[in-house]
């Protein structure tokens, strides 16, 4: 099993999308896949049309059940071996309970390790908070993926996360795998092709030497039902995300030589 975090300490990078991108590519390879919805907005599992009220059982059941099984919570989707956990709009009431509650920075990877082996991947769809849920997915995963816009302001943005990402790693003793995945990138532009490139060198083969399209067409519903869209639609931006796919997998993979 392969452990993801997708996570960025800023909104609106495309977490959510390359969750679900990734997720189905993987899927639609053969893979058993598993995406949690960690943000208590719940975009993830709304694009999959689940409505937040009635509340659905979910990630939350994890916290207060510390028996309960992933596979149990988890959701079946229209697209083969992609099963989904919900998010409630109550894991917002978590961070609170979190001080009072000790070891719950552990939930997520406790229930990896009572139900994860039903999955090839596992991927978490983190909120941009830096709090309990997000520290849950960094102690459970083996590869950070950060979706990086690519506009000026969101370098604060990927650095603020790298060190969150190190702190953790320094506390769990295992190594994690970072990947920083450009986003939303408009080639037209100068400021877009000029912050790609301070990504780049300021962090080196961490940092996808692509990048994921603005492509006004893509919306996260299009993402899941990319087959039943028309021909014409040109897809580029789930194009793009293929082949960063691979380039994470290929990353993962060379990590893993590495140690053995
Ligand atoms: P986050 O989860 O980081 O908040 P989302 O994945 O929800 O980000 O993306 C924010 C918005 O941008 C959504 O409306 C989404 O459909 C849109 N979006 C994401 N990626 C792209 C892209 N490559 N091209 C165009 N729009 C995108
Ligand atoms: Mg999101």
């Amino acid at each position: 099993m392969r452990v993801w975090a997708i996570a960025n300490q800023k909104g609106g990078v495309g977490k959510t999308t390359t969750t679900l991108a990734l997720g189905r590519a993987l899927a639609i390879r053969g893979a058993r896949v598993l995406l949690v919805d960690l943000d208590p907005h719940a975009s993830l599992t709304r694009a999959f049309g689940l409505p937040a009220e009635p509340a659905p059982a979910g990630v939350l059941d994890l916290f207060d059940r510390p028996d309960s099984e992933l596979q149990q919570l988890a959701r079946s989707s229209d697209i083969e071996h992609l099963a989904y956990l919900p998010a409630q709009t109550a894991l917002a009431t978590l961070e609170r309970r979190s001080a009072t509650q000790p070891g719950l920075g552990l939930a997520l990877s406790n229930a990896l390790a009572r139900g994860g082996h039903a999955y090839d991947h596992v991927l978490f769809d983190c909120a941009p908070t830096l709090g309990l849920l997000m520290v849950n997915a960094l102690a459970a995963a083996d590869h950070l993926v950060i979706p990086t816009q690519t506009e000026p302001l969101a370098l604060h943005g990927l650095n603020g996360m790298l060190r969150t990402a190190a702190m953790i790693e320094r506390s769990r003793q295992r190594e994690l795998l970072v990947s920083v995945l450009p986003t939303l990138h408009d080639r037209r532009t100068r400021t877009g092709n000029e912050t790609l490139k301070a990504m780049q060198d300021a962090h080196g083969e961490r940092v996808w030497d692509d990048a994921i399209p603005n492509d006004t067409r893509l919306c996260r519903i299009q993402v899941l039902t990319e087959s039943s869209l028309p021909n014409a639609y040109p897809g580029r931006a789930l194009s793009a995300y293929r082949r960063a796919l691979d380039w994470l997998l290929n990353r993962h993979a060379g990590l893993q030589e590495q140690a053995a």
